[in-house]
């Protein structure tokens, strides 16, 4: 999956006094698109070094040695050192790893826009800022303290024999197989919203709930949850029309799995595929 980069690992420890050095990397969000230099293989940040001129710059996290910090909106750079500003999907199917680049990318992705979506306090309109000892926005003017959005949501494998239930969403381009997935409603357990999924996309009860791995997907601000289950009695599947274009069970040896190993949907489908979940 996109974060397994062991031997590194992201080092997320709060460190607001941390000085950006030359060789350091900066995140430039701009619109939808986030600033990256290299060739397939090879991207990398731009360099603190690399960039002219002032920077208002906010420490994010390191993997290793390479620290990473956000270039604040203002004075924000149309380009460094030969870096292009491309959008996360572009980055995921044509610049691709290295793997630990890419995992920077969607994690520097989640806290940027967290960052410039929170810049004014949601309950009085006042500027907001950095708060001094934790990952937070503080109003300086009645006191709200914003913490990081985190969205959870669930990703099911709902097990029939040796079948296992795929799907494809309707009005998405991308059109590979899917598990059932969905975020979770304010009020709800994780085991509630793992049913209501499968019987609003597919129309079947689960049982036998268990937990299997999480993933933080940070292109849209996810912690998904994965979940494997058994179908609950009758396995016909009662599609719904508006959220899919296809639901059918297929045999273990018949997944083939996602363009990339990336995606926890993807690592579920070959854990299914290999007899390497849990099976009870
Ligand atoms: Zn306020």
């Amino acid at each position: 999956m996109i974060q397994d980069i062991l031997p590194k690992r992201l080092n997320n420890v709060f460190d607001p006094a941390r000085e950006a050095g030359e060789d350091d990397f900066v995140v430039c969000v701009l619109g939808q698109e986030l600033m990256l230099k290299g060739e397939e293989w090879h991207a990398e940040f731009p360099r603190r070094k690399e960039f002219s001129g002032n920077l208002n710059l906010l420490y994010l996290f390191s993997v290793e040695e390479n620290a990473y910090y956000l270039a604040l909106e203002e004075g924000l750079p149309e380009e460094a050192a030969g870096g292009t500003y491309r959008t996360l999907r572009d980055m995921r199917y044509r610049l691709k790893g290295p793997r630990d680049t890419m995992y920077a990318a969607y994690t520097a992705w989640h806290l940027a826009l967290w960052y410039r979506d929170n810049r004014y306090c949601g309950r009085c309109g006042h500027s907001t800022r950095p708060h001094e000892r934790e990952r937070a926005l503080v109003c300086p003017s009645c006191g709200h303290v914003i913490y990081p959005r985190l969205i959870p949501a669930v990703i099911v494998g709902v097990i029939h024999g040796d079948e296992i239930l795929m799907t494809k969403y309707a009005n998405r381009p991308m059109s590979f197989y899917a598990l059932v997935a969905g975020f979770t409603e304010i009020g709800e357990t994780l085991e509630e919203c793992v049913a209501r999924e499968v019987m609003e996309e597919a129309g079947l009860r689960v049982k036998n709930l268990r937990y299997y791995k999480s993933q933080p997907w940070g292109s849209v601000q996810d912690l998904l949850m994965g979940f494997f289950c058994d179908v609950d009695g009758d396995a016909t599947i009662h599609m719904d029309p508006d959220e899919l274009k296809e639901a059918r069970w297929v045999h273990r040896k018949d997944i083939l799995g996602q363009t990339d190993d990336w995606s926890l949907t993807h690592e579920m489908m070959m854990a299914f595929r290999e007899g390497r979940y849990p099976e009870k």
